[in-house]
């Protein structure tokens, strides 16, 4: 398969979206290429669909406090990248279905901030990737915004309940979505990784959990340094990019 690469340019886009399910995701998967998007000039939003509730070890902590701590943790790792703004849906962590639902209010978010461009999770599993990115969340949130950008958001007989709250229909041009394993589309982050790894670093919840502790800034870098070796760059990230 032929690979498209951003040759160190990349396309213009005014306004980007990342939907994703928890307060984490946007910046493990994407957040190389984010700091780019929002170095050329583009507004970055992120919506994140549910609270993050399930993303521990000890049961008996609170919800409450845990979902506070990762509001706080993903607020901070998207002010290191530059991001506008982070919306919150508070959807219970782990219980995420592609329903009608989820996709209103994606639609909703969608018709909101007018992205040209959407980046979002693979809306199906994938059996040659290790598991954890097809966290079942991942598939909701991946599948619903893709109904959400193609037909709904565009179309005004879908949803009308939104209309009526003045969200007009809105046509996103483009989606990516992180593929580290096989995205044909590289998107050269040699510029942007330090400040990944530094927002990566503000989620300590997910990185230090006790018992599960992990060396993600060596195994982040080493997964950008062999996506970027297909496309002759020191460092970077790949998705499926896809044209609307
Ligand atoms: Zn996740």
């Amino acid at each position: 398969m032929a690979s498209s690469r951003s040759n160190g340019k990349l396309p213009k886009f005014q306004k980007v979206l990342v939907v994703s399910a928890h307060p984490d995701d946007p910046d493990f998967g994407a957040g190389g290429s984010i700091a780019r998007l929002v170095d050329s000039g583009a507004e970055v939003v992120y919506v994140i669909v549910t609270d993050g509730s399930q993303g521990g070890e000890d049961p008996t902590q609170k919800d409450a406090e845990l979902v506070a701590i990762r509001e706080k943790e993903q607020r901070a790792a998207a002010r290191v990248l530059g991001v506008k703004k982070v919306e919150f849906l508070g959807y219970k962590d782990g219980h995420l279905a592609p329903d009608l639902k989820l996709r209103r209010d994606i639609v909703r978010m969608i018709r909101k901030h007018k992205p040209e461009l959407v980046i979002t999770h693979i809306p199906g599993r994938v059996l040659d990737a290790p598991m954890g990115g097809s966290h079942p969340d991942h598939l909701a949130v991946g599948e619903a915004t893709m109904a959400a950008v193609y037909p709904d958001s565009r179309n005004p007989r879908a949803f009308r309940s939104l209309l009526k709250q003045g969200f007009e229909p809105h046509e996103v041009k483009e989606v990516w979505i992180p593929f580290w394993t096989s995205g044909d589309y590289l998107v050269d982050i040699t510029p942007t990784l330090e400040k990944k790894i530094e927002a990566l670093r503000k989620h300590k919840s997910q990185i230090a959990k006790p018992g599960r502790e992990w060396d993600f800034e060596k195994f982040m870098r080493k997964r950008h340094r062999d996506v970027g070796k297909r496309g002759g760059y020191q460092y970077a990230e790949s998705f499926k990019r896809i044209t609307v």
